[in-house]
């Protein structure tokens, strides 16, 4: 590997991460739900006025905890973009649900909300937002379809940590949302996620299908003199050793993400010429939606741009990728999609470009990878 490769993600050490990791492992309670989990539970319930959190193992961990929350059950019909982590639909797969698929909006990966009136029928369960880059999905018509139609909303909010609609905290809007700390996130725990409880209904129930189906938290507190089986569930909270790096990195979230803010903010800077030009597209944010800085996206004119693009930056060490085939076409589910085309989901498949993009990428590194670009359309 050249010394001065630029990969497309590099994971981010705030500084206590080990020592948080030290403290853990002497204090000799190293299962889950220690004093670290504890800690990041609350730093979520008060920084965000969420209901209630609980770490998982990952973010698909906590979607398939909503989807037992909320009962799917075989032939239930789930919502959601199929320009998406393959996740947010296994989630709902594994309990026999259907998934329907509703179209990008042309312009934005997020879900075209005007569509999905028309997708839902008598056995419509849940709806699925993905905030697409952090950026919100226009979760107001989405709360009120609904509301309107009695089913129940999850957020995938996995790349949505700290970012709003209308004022109001993603992950906080639907019954329940799922975040994600991977390493590729901006917060991280290498592998990790959260699930936010925002409905009341759900809280006792949640704590139970994550500890195995028992009620140990509540014997932990001290509520019930011995823990039994009381529901489905499975093992879905991670060691106190995971929590403790996560509290370390949310220790430094408002430093991380003003970073993260000034490294997108010069990559618009440095291309917006180019793109006023017409050779490709951003993900514009809208007035009701913030930036988290979660990662910077070129949107090109075609797949053979986006093709010529990354080989040329590729011979440089620059390293952009792109992301997400269309689920609806996808090996495994193509057979079982009943649905029509998804003209825009397919567009994104076909030409979304993400730049490199961590906390570490110097001014140097943002100056060559945005050089590369100019450099390869002037040549053109
Ligand atoms: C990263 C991601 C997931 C999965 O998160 P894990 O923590 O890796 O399980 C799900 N949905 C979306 C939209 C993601 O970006």
């Amino acid at each position: 590997m050249a010394l001065n490769k630029i990969t497309f993600n590099k994971p981010y050490l705030s500084g206590n991460e080990t020592k948080y990791i030290e403290e853990s492992v002497r204090s000799m309670k190293i299962s889950g739900d220690g004093m670290f989990t504890k800690k990041c539970h609350a730093f979520f319930e008060v920084k965000y006025g969420f209901h209630k959190c609980l770490l998982t193992t990952s973010c698909t961990d906590a979607l398939e905890m909503a989807a037992i929350l909320i009962d799917i059950q075989a032939g239930d019909e789930v919502i959601m973009p199929s320009y998406t982590f393959v996740s947010t639909a296994n989630a709902f797969v594994l309990r026999g649900a259907k998934i329907v698929f509703v179209d990008s909006l042309p312009d934005h990966p997020n879900m075209d909300v005007s569509k999905i009136e028309a997708l839902i029928t008598p056995k419509t369960k849940a709806i699925v937002p993905v905030h697409y880059g952090g950026v919100a999905c226009d979760m107001d018509e989405i709360m009120s379809l609904a509301k309107t139609y009695n089913i129940f909303v999850i957020e995938d909010a996995a790349q949505a940590i700290d970012s709003f609609y209308k004022g109001k905290p993603l992950g906080g809007i639907g019954q329940l949302a799922a975040f994600s700390f991977h390493e590729t996130k901006n917060i991280i725990s290498g592998e990790g996620g959260m699930l936010v409880i925002n409905d009341v209904q759900f809280a006792e129930r949640a704590e139970i299908i994550r500890e195995k189906g028992t009620n140990r938290s509540q014997f932990y507190r001290g509520e019930v003199d011995k823990y039994g089986w009381m529901d489905i569930g499975s093992s879905f909270l991670p060691s106190d050793i995971i929590a403790a790096f996560l509290f370390a990195q949310l220790e430094n979230l408002d430093r991380i993400q003003e970073k993260r803010k000034q490294i997108w903010n010069l990559f618009y800077l440095k291309l917006v010429d180019t793109k006023n030009r017409g050779h490709f597209k951003f993900l514009e944010i809208n007035e009701t939606q913030t930036n988290n800085g979660h990662l910077f996206a070129l949107i090109m004119n075609s797949i053979d741009d986006r093709t010529a693009l990354i080989d040329f930056m590729r011979k440089e060490d620059v390293m952009p990728v792109f992301h997400y085939l269309s689920l609806h076409k996808s090996p495994y589910y193509q057979d079982k999609y009943e649905g029509g085309e998804l003209e825009n989901c397919d567009k994104f498949a076909d030409t979304l470009l993400r730049l490199p993009f961590y906390h570490d990428l110097s001014i140097e590194d943002i100056e060559k990878i945005t050089s590369l670009i100019i450099q390869f359309f002037d040549e053109k």
